[in-house]
């Protein structure tokens, strides 16, 4: 009996068995899907039906925990900018006022979707207030798209002010339903005083934060400590993250330490994104240009959560994102010198950041899964996983096929013999 084969299956497809397929720790074998979640145990998998996933991997979802969705691909629109971080702000706010509420709602769904289809279910997306009237149309797109995509990618709305921002405005942003507070401190003439006040209006709300911290190579730049100290003593379960951390990789070994122990007994989190940080900064270093990737290992060692994001896509922060975290993950081993397997870990990360249950394909956990067909992470991430199946609750919700190239490598070798 021929059993069906993973690239076969189509969105609304129910999983029962899926057989020798391989999971994240290497081992090949049975698994079945019951009632929504992995069991492995015999009498689930007995009988002669299923999927063969020869040649294909059961992997933990990506979560993409540092998104502008709200931003995406709008790099040809806003004239091609090409420079730093500081470059691409001021671009941003010439070009933004342009951007209505139907336009960015169809960014973000285009955005959402690539995502989802690469196996990303889960997803923080900052969203700006928007330059011109009513800044918080963005906020309002993005919201209605969290229940537009329930069930398909749990989105997490981080709303994300400027210094020059009122905070009553801040506060309505808060009452459209923004998940989180975040900003971009170190770009305020007063960067301690402007987090001062982030996190007074967080807790006045009752909410989390997520700030862009430090995205300087600047060493001067530690708001993270400053976040650290304002945020330790909140109830465990209220979200402090710190995304970027550029300026940790310029740090000497002995203020790193104390740094990454004061994040660590705060309860902070660190999202990393590699692509953004890469293109957006060192653009004054020509030559020795320094990588901005805040040091992944040390950050791990110290006990501090450690996510990453895709940051942007094709908008003039980084006219290259494409919302694919196996990207991110490839960066994050190539750039960040984590093995294959961290960086997946690492990708996959955000899962328990938002709250969502363990999806690594053990006896028990929710059958929320991506099937790539591979051999290994390391080659998952090494082809881009061109052949993708995304599984919510047992059933497949996207499919991405891309494997159909073809070489005529007969005649070519031939030719090559006769000359
Ligand atoms: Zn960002």
């Amino acid at each position: 009996m021929t059993l069906p084969t993973p690239d076969t299956l189509a969105p609304g497809a129910a999983l029962n068995v899926l057989r020798n397929v391989t999971t994240a720790d290497g081992t090949t074998g049975d698994v079945a899907v019951v009632d929504g979640m992995i069991s492995t145990a015999l009498d689930d998998i007995a009988g002669p039906a299923g999927i063969d996933a020869s040649g294909w991997m059961l992997l933990p979802p990506l979560a993409d925990m540092h998104a502008h969705i709200d931003k995406a691909y709008t790099w040809e629109m806003a004239g091609r900018p090409a420079g730093s971080l500081e470059d691409a702000v001021a671009c941003w706010q010439t070009f933004g006022a342009r951007l209505t509420q139907a336009d960015i709602a169809a960014h973000a769904r285009r955005a959402l979707t690539a995502a989802l289809r690469a196996g990303v279910t889960a997803v923080r997306t900052h969203v700006n207030f928007h330059e011109g009237e009513d800044p918080l149309r963005g906020l309002r797109a993005v919201v209605a798209l969290r229940e537009e995509f329930a069930g398909l990618v749990d989105l997490q709305v981080v709303a994300m002010h400027g210094h020059l921002h009122d905070s009553d405005l801040v506060r309505e942003a808060i009452a459209v339903g923004a998940d989180l507070l975040g900003g971009a401190p170190h770009l305020s003439p007063d960067p301690a005083a402007e987090m001062d006040r982030t996190i007074a209006l967080a807790e006045e709300a009752g909410i989390g934060v997520d700030l862009h911290t430090d995205e300087t190579l600047n060493p001067a730049s530690l708001d993270i400590v400053h976040l650290s100290r304002l945020t330790a003593a909140w109830p465990a379960e209220r979200t402090r993250s710190a995304g970027h951390c550029v300026s940790l990789a310029v740090q000497p070994e002995d203020v790193l330490d104390d740094v990454l122990a004061a994040a660590a007994a705060a309860g902070l989190s660190i999202i990393t994104n590699p692509l953004t940080n890469l293109y957006l900064q060192g653009w004054e270093h020509p030559v020795a240009t320094p990588r901005a990737i805040p040091p992944l290992h040390a950050i791990r060692r110290v006990g501090v959560a450690l996510a990453a994001g895709g940051d942007n896509v094709q908008d003039p922060f980084n006219p290259l994102g494409n919302g694919d975290m196996v990207d991110v993950a490839a960066a994050l081993v190539i750039a960040g010198h984590l093995s294959p397997d961290e960086a997946w870990q690492v990708a996959a990360a955000g899962r328990s950041l938002l709250g969502l249950p363990t999806a690594e394909g053990a006896h028990g956990d929710v059958a929320d899964m991506l099937l790539v067909r591979a051999g290994s992470i390391a080659e998952a991430l090494a082809e881009r996983a061109p052949d993708r199946v995304v599984v919510r609750d047992g059933r497949v919700v996207a499919t991405r096929h891309l494997s159909t190239a073809t070489v005529d490598i007969d005649t070519h070798v031939s030719k090559e013999i006769s000359v």
